[in-house]
């Protein structure tokens, strides 16, 4: 069993037993008699691990709020096992990548024929989860921009960022803590998926959270960090915003381009196939005609990434 961590007085992350795509990190702050989840996981069975490991630290304390960072399902489809008093905050927009994937939907991708690249990159990535059994339950308390919260009697704040990895991206800041939960706008050692951007809006929140002045900062995939860990995110897609712009200007596709991107400082961070996905939101925010692709195309064109590029090729 996956340990909860403590980060600090009555602030707890949960970080994920595996690597790569769906193992996401969650968190759990403590106050007087009350407590907040940051987040549930991808299915049942993690969230349950979770749950019972924040019972463990909360010692009697209520579980009264959650909080859904964003709509991927890494961070919400375990929704339906927290107490149905339990209010679900997320900000307005969260719910549009809900819909996008939704449990059923990643079931069937699963068990269908996509073909001899596409089937073994999703089984191999999204395999380890079960997403049969997942009755959605969506967040129930709304808000735009900003949200405090007061739990037990300890300030947490809530903040949209987005739109940047999703339509809306919330942290969660405990300001006597010295604790940011990021959400995805941070992956930590691993490379960022950009479903949205625009990139210049992601680098602004990386200024945010820099601007909290965070000691520790839970990212939504790898390893615990700090403030190192946000320079380096920002750094990543400043460096990917400039390969885009030069290769639209070189007048290539996004697949010519993914393909041609060097990593830089950054090689070595996990699922590298994935700045086809970044690619995309770019050269839309480089020349707003690019076309929107569906999301099955852009995995195809990963799946093919990882086969020729990536680590197994
Ligand atoms: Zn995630």
């Amino acid at each position: 069993m996956t340990e909860l961590r403590r980060i600090a007085e009555d602030v707890w992350a949960w970080v994920g037993p595996g690597r790569g795509w769906g193992w996401s990190n969650a968190g759990v702050v403590g106050g007087q008699g009350e407590a907040l989840i940051v987040d549930t996981l991808y299915d049942l069975r993690l969230t349950r691990e979770f749950l019972a490991g924040a019972a463990q630290v909360l010692d009697g304390r209520e579980i009264t709020d959650a909080v859904n960072t964003h709509g991927n399902g890494d961070h919400c489809f375990g929704n339906e096992l927290l107490a149905p008093e339990v209010r679900v905050h997320a900000a307005r927009g969260s719910s549009s990548a809900l819909h996008d994937a939704p449990p059923q939907h990643m079931s069937a991708l699963l068990k269908a024929d996509l073909g001899p690249v596409l089937t073994p990159y999703m089984r191999k990535s999204f395999g380890p989860f079960a997403f049969d059994e997942i009755t959605l339950r969506e967040p129930d308390s709304l808000f735009d921009g900003e949200r405090t919260l007061d739990v037990g009697g300890r300030e947490v704040r809530l903040h949209d960022l987005g739109p940047a990895h999703t339509e809306a991206d919330t942290v969660a800041h405990v300001p006597d803590a010295g604790v940011v939960f990021a959400g995805d706008l941070l992956f930590a050692e691993a490379t960022p998926i950009m479903w949205a951007g625009p990139s210049s809006n992601w680098i602004a929140a990386c200024d945010r959270m820099i601007a909290m002045d965070p000691e520790v900062v839970v990212p939504g995939h790898g390893p615990i960090t700090g403030q190192d860990g946000v320079l380096a995110m920002r750094g990543y897609l400043e460096h990917a915003f400039e390969h885009a712009e030069a290769a639209h200007a070189r007048g290539e596709s996004v697949e010519q381009a993914a393909h041609g991107f060097d990593t830089g400082p950054y090689a070595g961070w996990e699922n590298p196939e994935r700045i086809v996905i970044t690619m995309h939101a770019l050269y839309r925010e480089v020349d707003p005609a690019s076309p929107a692709v569906d999301m099955l195309t852009i995995f195809r064109m990963m799946a093919e990434w990882d086969r020729v590029n990536g680590a197994d090729a």
